[in-house]
């Protein structure tokens, strides 16, 4: 593993430390190109560049949201509620759940990490993680990380293929990770396969459900009454604020869980890891029925669009339920450069195993229409 300058960051020779081997082999996410980082490469006005690479809110943060940070500011000095008070209350009302029910992570990305030092830490050589051929990657990265054994089932039309991720199930086999509608493939399960699956997963396997996306969908299959009920111990829905609330630079996310288990998650937290603007921020944006509303429908529109230009264009894509849409462009990695080079940041897929695709997140009507117009000239179409 090499460090941007080309020196070795572990195991060099000069280094007696014990690193934890998982290390080793651990991949690094790849995360989407920053626009100022574009910008310095290509010598291009920051304001010149539009980045559709990471599924972020083309409107930007709730304007309530945005008021609320800035009368929050001036009380930065002093360390936040580490319990998240008020916003576990206002959320817990608004899903219909206590909030005991709730964990709350730097991102949903930090609880995929807590759950993998609840169910993997300290005997992940010995278990099984079972996911989908094209994951949201950050599931493989911390099964690697805890040292488990990674189950990837393959994918269905580039979905999930449920039933089999079912029967991948092993004696081993500690937590099973399904993104509906997934990441990065947009693909949705079925209302009835997702019933069936979560009926059948073992009681001894922790099923994640991650959310990220479901508020881009018209009519979402709603599984927090199966948490409030308490029926399936063993499930737990994770959402985040980074999406379609447009927050994603506060980084906050949470899970929706069992009392027991949201309490075992909690004695791994650090205390304060939700900071003060980003639970201010939040409570604001739960207020903003409008702001949501205006990007669901943004969002409707931009694949729409998209969709429709990709068959004119007789280009293959992938049906989404999400902001972003996978198209087919033959070599992935070539074009992704080239769009970049013309100030339009959108996503590279080799990383996924996808290297003929790449993936676009839904902008405004003017980016879209930008990022099209680019896409056909890279591609020599009309
Ligand atoms: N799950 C999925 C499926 C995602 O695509 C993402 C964001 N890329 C996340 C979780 C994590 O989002 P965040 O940490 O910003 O809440």
């Amino acid at each position: 593993m090499k460090n941007p300058e080309g020196t070795s960051v572990f195991f060099n020779q000069k280094s007696n430390l014990k690193f934890n081997p998982f290390i080793k082999n651990l991949p690094v996410y790849q995360p989407g190109r920053p626009i100022e980082e574009v910008a310095r490469e290509l010598g291009l006005p920051a304001d010149s560049i539009i980045k559709l690479a990471s599924n972020e809110n083309p409107f930007g943060p709730s304007p309530l949201a945005q008021a609320a940070m800035q009368k929050a500011i001036a009380g930065v000095n002093l360390y936040p509620d580490g319990n998240a008070f008020y916003l576990k209350q206002k959320l817990a009302a608004k899903l219909g759940v206590e909030p005991a029910n709730l964990i709350l992570g730097n991102g949903s990305n930090e609880i995929i990490e807590f759950i993998g030092h609840a169910l993997l830490g300290g005997g992940g050589a010995t278990a099984d993680v079972v996911v989908s051929q094209y994951c949201f990657a950050v599931y493989p990265i911390v099964t690697a990380l805890f040292g488990a054994n990674l189950i990837t089932v393959p994918a269905k039309n580039y979905g999930h293929d449920l039933l089999a991720m079912l029967r991948a199930i092993t004696p081993r086999t500690r937590i099973i990770f399904v993104a509906n509608p997934n990441n990065p493939t947009g693909t949705l399960a079925s209302r009835e396969e997702v019933i069936r699956f979560i009926n059948d997963v073992p009681d001894d396997v922790l099923l994640v459900m991650d959310e990220a996306y479901i508020d881009f969908c018209d009519d979402p299959l709603d599984l927090v009454p199966l948490v409030r009920k308490g029926t399936k111990p063993n499930l737990i829905l994770m959402r985040t604020f980074s999406k379609i609330y447009g927050l994603a630079g506060l980084r906050i996310g949470y899970g929706i869980g069992q009392p027991e288990f949201v309490a075992v998650l909690e004695k791994i937290r650090q205390p304060f890891n939700i900071n003060l603007l980003a639970q201010t921020a939040a409570m604001a944006a739960l207020d903003d029925a409008e702001h949501v509303r205006r990007t669901r429908q943004n969002n409707f529109a931009g694949l729409k669009f998209f969709e429709q230009a990709f068959r004119n264009l007789k280009l293959e894509f992938v049906p989404s339920a999400a902001n972003f849409i996978l198209v087919h462009v033959g070599k992935g990695r070539k074009v992704f450069e080239a769009l970049q080079k013309q100030g339009v940041i959108v996503r590279p897929m080799d990383g996924y195993q996808l290297p003929e695709w790449i993936r676009i997140t839904v902008g405004t009507p003017q980016e879209n229409e930008r990022c099209l117009g680019v896409l056909k000239a890279v591609l020599n179409k009309k």
